[in-house]
């Protein structure tokens, strides 16, 4: 081969999976792993969203759909979406594509011309830069402080904006902090934003897990100005652990859904048939199967953090959404990715280095994982920070 695309050289590959992949290697091997790596949830999908697949395929669908999805399942998301999230968009407003990571992708590559910057509040998903430097823009950060509660601020927005700036990116709650912003917060945010012109991209794939009795806020719900001004992602992965079947949607104002259309027309044609009809049962008659994962993610969060927040050397703001914990772990030394590395090899505790979400501060442990891993995996990290104090 002759040439490759520079764009596409620049890229890292995704962190997150090159350590969950070691972590499973030396698992494979024999060594008793404590996975905390992993970004899904761990349960399997409930079996009423399986046997909708199974009796679509039986059914015969099995060709392609409309590019924004059936119109079935675009039906129930916008009822999804005026039902939990208090949003009117019609099921032409909505586009479902191969997971939010697809849905994202193409956000990007609708939304930006080249050189555009987009505002990523930091540690942020690590995919968002990459997904904006492909699309030919440009990511810029604002670093929230686990000081902060990882959060940012109307006024920071102020200062990082500057005249080609054209959207911020807000996840809430946050993959990887755990952090989320209450309403009155976003709605700051938002309306910052848009007296600076931007479009908001906002990530909302984790708003079913959400703890302490917290409020979950859409952002394109506080006025009809955010409404028009906002993009909103969500996905079936995480609410219903449904990972592997690649379903995710965006919906937003016509002009944009219509040109999004046109791209993933020519990129995927639409998602997986029968994946869909499956989409359809989880999120018409998923609620159930949500409350039970959310309860057992709350008890394994109560618990990582009564045990990692006792941790000499270790500040740990307390996780509210998500399922993640991200502890900051500069005060002993070692950078995430060397704190990553040993911890794996010398005490069998897999986490993924902060660097990768842009805190090399930090480390992420997800607690997607049975309490008994919780109990082993903390007393092993205590007994590493232990050693290096
Ligand atoms: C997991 C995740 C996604 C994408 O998930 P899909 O499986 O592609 O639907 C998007 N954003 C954040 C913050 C995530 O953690």
């Amino acid at each position: 081969m002759k040439s490759l695309n520079s764009n596409i050289l620049a890229i890292q590959p995704s962190a997150t999976l090159a350590i969950a992949a070691l972590a499973k290697q030396l698992a494979a091997q024999g060594r008793p792993v404590c996975d905390f790596a992993a970004g899904e949830p761990d349960f399997d999908t409930p079996a009423f969203i399986k046997d909708a697949a199974i009796a679509a395929l039986r059914e015969g669908k099995t060709k392609y759909t409309p590019v924004a999805g059936v119109p079935k399942l675009c039906e129930v998301i916008a009822a999804k979406l005026k039902r939990d999230n208090g949003l009117d968009y019609k099921p032409s407003q909505i586009v479902v594509s191969c997971g939010a990571k697809h849905s994202l992708a193409l956000v990007f590559q609708t939304l930006l011309n080249p050189g555009d910057e987009v505002i990523i509040p930091a540690p942020y998903w690590l995919s968002y830069p990459e997904m904006v430097r492909i699309a030919g823009g440009v990511p810029v950060f604002i670093t929230a402080t686990s000081a902060a509660d990882f959060k940012i601020t109307p006024a920071d927005i102020e200062q990082a904006a500057t005249a080609r700036t054209v959207a911020l990116v807000i996840n809430s709650p946050c993959n990887p902090t755990g952090t989320m912003y209450t309403p009155a917060e976003l709605r700051a945010l938002g309306e910052t934003a848009l007296r600076l012109g931007l479009t908001l991209i906002s990530d909302e794939i984790y708003e079913k897990m959400v703890y302490d009795g917290n409020e979950q806020a859409s952002m394109a719900a506080f006025s009809p100005a955010l409404y028009a001004n906002t993009i909103t992602v969500n996905g079936m992965s995480k609410a219903y652990s449904m990972t592997g079947w690649r379903l995710g949607y965006t919906a937003a104002p016509e002009p944009f859904i219509k040109a999004m259309n046109a791209l993933q027309s020519h990129t995927a044609s639409a998602p997986n048939t029968f994946a869909q009809w499956g989409g359809v049962a989880a999120i018409d008659r998923g609620d159930d199967s949500i409350r039970e994962m959310v309860a057992a993610f709350d008890a394994r969060r109560r618990r990582i953090f009564d045990l990692m927040s006792a941790i000499p050397g270790v500040v740990c703001p307390r996780p509210t959404g998500a399922f993640y914990i991200f502890p900051d772990i500069s005060a002993l030394g070692l950078d995430s990715v060397t704190f990553a590395r040993r911890l794996l090899e010398e005490h069998n505790v897999a986490v993924v280095p902060g660097v990768a979400f842009g805190a090399d501060s930090c480390v992420r442990l997800s607690y997607a994982c049975t309490l008994e891993t919780i109990e082993t995996g903390l007393a092993r990290f205590r007994a590493f920070c232990a050693s290096l104090t």
